[in-house]
């Protein structure tokens, strides 16, 4: 992969500055906040902290209905709970619960909520909007702040609106790289100067005519890869709930491994697969700038982590297995009375028009599987499709992937992926580079395969290591 900036375009290093990044369990209470505000005194250099919402907080707003308070009522006393716990009485802790209050009073404007008039279970509300959903990342930043300012250190929010441009795509919008790495070293670098941290919302940013937008759930990740790349940060630490990359999801698979160093290219395959550990677009954007990425667990800041390595290929051999649930696979065939002839090429205009993106591709002479998001608008691209091909779609799947540098060169791999997978239905195989396998297998059937492809390829080739700790 190669840096899509010019030489000249990147900003000079600042080795000073360290990005760090807390996700929702590190956010997740007065006292992991301050633990987390530890973090960033215990970082030196000239910190700058990106925050996710406090964990569930995002979908909790995302399935907010019509008219109903509760859930709004539980996210207020759940942040005012942690200002209690991060500040002791007085001017400073009556002017944060203030902002808590006036930032939930907005999300009731925005659902039409009057207090008298709330409901438990009112009419869905047909998707929130991105002013809804950027909430929980705006309580977080005015905690994550008190939280350094209760240590006497210099901290201010900086809104993320002022910094992340993008275009206006609701609950996924794509940042402009350029006009976003000019605010951000704009709005940044004479603070840092100053001696002063910023604190930014990770996941929100800001149209051209000024509307909030979010970045895709998960998206705090990209925020702070995007940060550190714009500033030259020569590293961006990930705060989270486990120790680093794995080479399956420890919460699924207890053998586990950590990996202490992972090769860019594996990185970026093994969040596309479905890893929720790192986003995928902060591990190609992190790659892509030149930024290293370290994944480290705050509840154990004592452990090493994992090191995503630009310079690194990786090492031959499966690194890690990867999963992806809710997954359609959709089958064309073209009708007989359509040339072949441009047919693919239909197939995908379609599935770009509708925003449908496609993870893997198998081809034959007869016909092409596709996978894609079970819960993209699949009604309309079915409809659009049959006019010129026969469609099947079959949901209830989910992709499998493994991952490793040098896969399919490795002496032995695939014949273990296939032995150990001989007895269950494998709907799709897809390879189309060196670092990653991927199969398409009934989602109920998914355990059962990364169970038996992390003994047969992980387990049985790293006798020496150590399995993973809890956190
Ligand atoms: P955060 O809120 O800190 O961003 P996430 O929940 O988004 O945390 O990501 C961390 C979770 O990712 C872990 O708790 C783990 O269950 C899951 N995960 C999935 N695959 C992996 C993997 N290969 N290695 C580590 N964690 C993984
Ligand atoms: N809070 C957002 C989410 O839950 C963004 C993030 O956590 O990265 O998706
Ligand atoms: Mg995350």
């Amino acid at each position: 992969m190669t840096a899509n900036l010019t030489e000249s375009d990147r900003p000079a290093p600042q080795a000073a500055i360290r990005v760090l990044k807390f996700g929702g369990t590190s956010m997740g209470s007065g006292e992991r906040i301050l633990e987390s505000a530890r973090l960033v005194l215990a970082a030196g250099g000239s910190p700058v902290v990106v925050v996710s919402a406090m964990s569930g907080v995002t979908n909790q707003l995302e399935a907010l209905r019509i008219g109903q308070d509760t859930p709004i009522a539980q996210i207020e006393e759940r942040h005012l709970e942690a200002a209690r716990t991060i500040l002791s009485e007085g001017p400073g802790r009556e002017g944060l619960e203030r902002a808590i209050r006036a930032r939930l009073r907005a999300v009731r404007e925005g659902l039409g909520i009057e207090e008298e008039a709330a409901v438990e279970e009112g009419p869905a509300a047909d998707g929130v909007s991105d002013d809804v959903r950027s909430a929980g990342e705006d309580l977080s930043v005015l905690l994550m702040t008190a939280a350094l300012s209760r240590f006497g250190h210099r901290a201010r929010v900086v809104d993320a609106r002022t910094i992340v441009r993008t275009d206006d795509r609701v609950g996924g919008a794509v940042p402009d790289d350029d006009a976003t790495v000019e605010r951000a070293r704009h709005r940044l670098l004479p603070l840092i100067d100053d001696g002063v941290t910023p604190v930014i919302q990770g996941f929100v940013g800001a149209s051209a005519d000024g509307r909030t937008t979010t970045l895709g759930r998960g998206g705090s990740d990209f925020t702070a890869a995007i940060i550190g790349a714009a500033l030259g940060a020569p590293e961006v630490t990930i705060w989270t709930d486990v120790d680093g990359i794995y080479s399956a999801d420890p919460g699924q698979i207890p053998a586990a491994r950590i990996l202490p160093e992972l090769g860019y290219e594996e990185a970026v395959e093994l969040a596309y697969f479905g890893a929720r550990v790192i986003h995928p677009a902060a591990a190609k954007h992190a790659v892509g700038r030149q930024v290293a990425l370290r994944i480290r667990n705050s509840f154990h800041p004592e452990r090493p982590g994992t090191l995503i390595r630009i310079d690194r290929r990786g090492t031959p051999g499966v690194a890690a297995l990867a999963f992806k649930p809710r997954v359609g696979l959709l089958t064309v065939r073209s009708r007989p009375m359509f040339m072949a002839y441009g047919f693919l090429a239909r197939v995908f205009e379609v599935l770009t028009r509708n925003r449908v993106p496609v993870d893997l591709v198998a081809t034959s002479h007869t016909s092409t599987s596709l996978t894609v998001d079970r819960d993209a608008p699949l009604d309309r691209v079915l409809t659009e499709l049959d006019a010129f091909a026969e469609v099947e779609l079959l949901t209830g799947m989910a992709t499998v992937s493994a991952i490793g540098a040098g896969l399919l060169r490795t002496p032995g791999v695939t014949g273990e992926v296939f032995r150990a997978l001989d007895d269950l239905p494998v709907h799709l195989i897809s390879q189309a580079t060196d670092t990653s396998l991927s199969f398409v297998v009934g989602e109920e059937r998914a355990p059962e395969v990364i169970r038996r492809l992390h003994a047969a390829l992980i387990e049985s080739r790293l006798p020496n290591a150590s399995p993973h700790h809890d956190p």
